[in-house]
């Protein structure tokens, strides 16, 4: 499908669809092979109220794909008591052998430090990808989890046919959760990459020389056509609300009518996520099932080295 100015319009729905069938299938097999289904643990803590909406909505894919979805829910009258809460709620759940993966709701109640969360989750579980160990191993080159957004627009890209081996691409954003870890995949894809962030003196002039451009940055109408390459790929991440409305980063009339391809929002990026999310589950439940007779399983040997190992 094409926008109104012409661009092609990169949809996460049919994507979507189709990881979730392949979701759906691996589950089944999973679940004959092993007498129970892959259980995914959301864990909440001081529920906010757009989060929660998220959540939901990965519970309700779980239910769909023949997922055990479990809400654990940690209250506590203190700060301090929910931080002892999460860290006791999250330990339990990494040493539960039928938990396969585990995400906690984003961002923490003001005060509790994410390393609340960090220092009890095991590796193995974490499927979103806020472990160390996880950005480090994605850092190398090696096969870890990464957080789902950025996964999305990674695919996004790929399975739009964009050829990402030797573009020039910006990012906009450095956050854990998105812009770096989309940035260190697109180095590992063989783009040459630039990362553009809040003190970057002027965004247009990286902008305007990118084949692909990734938008993480949470600020509406922060890219804008003329900003743009003809016939740049442009990849918007940002979710904002604006007058009752979801709108992304990008002002999205006067960028189509410059790029060959762009994501709308809502419905580009944010399917995929979610998707995305329920495949890494299965992913660790395969990994974990498969491990499961070595009486030690390290983080790095349950994972394969990177194929490009030694590669410059
Ligand atoms: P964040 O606030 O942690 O990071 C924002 C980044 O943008 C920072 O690195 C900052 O330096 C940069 N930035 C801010 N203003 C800028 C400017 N004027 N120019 C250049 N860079 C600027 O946010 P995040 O968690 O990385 O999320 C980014 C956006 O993606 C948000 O809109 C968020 O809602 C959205 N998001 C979408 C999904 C999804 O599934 N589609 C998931 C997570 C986050």
């Amino acid at each position: 499908m094409t926008t109104g100015a012409g661009a092609r319009l990169l949809e996460g729905a049919p994507i979507a669809e189709e990881i979730r069938a392949n979701v759906k299938a691996d589950v089944a097999a999973f679940t004959a092979a092993n007498g129970r289904p892959p259980a995914l643990a959301v864990v909440v803590c001081g529920r906010s109220a757009p989060s929660m909406v998220y959540l939901e909505r990965i519970l309700k894919a779980c239910a769909s794909a023949g997922i055990d979805g479990r809400f654990v829910d940690v209250e506590g009258e203190s700060v301090t008591a929910q931080a002892e809460g999460l860290a006791a709620a999250v330990r339990e759940l990494s040493a539960d052998a039928t938990v396969s993966g585990i995400i906690v709701q984003m961002p923490l109640p003001a005060g509790i430090n994410l390393r609340v969360v960090v220092d009890a989750i095991d590796p193995l579980k974490d499927i979103d990808g806020i472990h160390p160990l996880n950005a480090g191993l994605l850092r190398l080159g090696y096969e870890g989890f990464v957080p789902a957004t950025a996964h999305a627009a990674l695919e996004m890209l790929e399975r739009s046919g964009v050829v990402i081996p030797g573009a020039e691409a910006v990012v906009i954003g450095r956050s854990p959760v998105v812009g770096m870890p989309v940035a260190f995949m697109l180095v590992k894809g063989g783009a040459t990459v630039t990362v553009c962030h809040s003190r970057t003196r002027d965004l247009a002039v990286h902008t305007s020389r990118a084949d692909i451009v990734v938008v993480a940055a949470g600020r509406p109408g922060l890219v804008t056509g003329r900003m743009l390459k003809p016939g740049a790929v442009v990849v918007d991440v940002g979710i904002n609300v604006v007058e009752g409305r979801i709108v992304g980063d990008v002002d999205f009339p006067s960028a189509s009518a410059v790029a060959s391809a762009i994501t709308p929002v809502p419905g580009g990026v944010g399917p995929l996520t979610n998707a995305l999310l329920l495949a890494h589950l299965v992913r660790a439940a395969q990994r974990q099932s498969a491990e499961s007779a070595a009486t030690h399983v390290s983080p790095i040997s349950a994972i394969a080295p990177p194929p490009t190992q030694g590669a410059s």
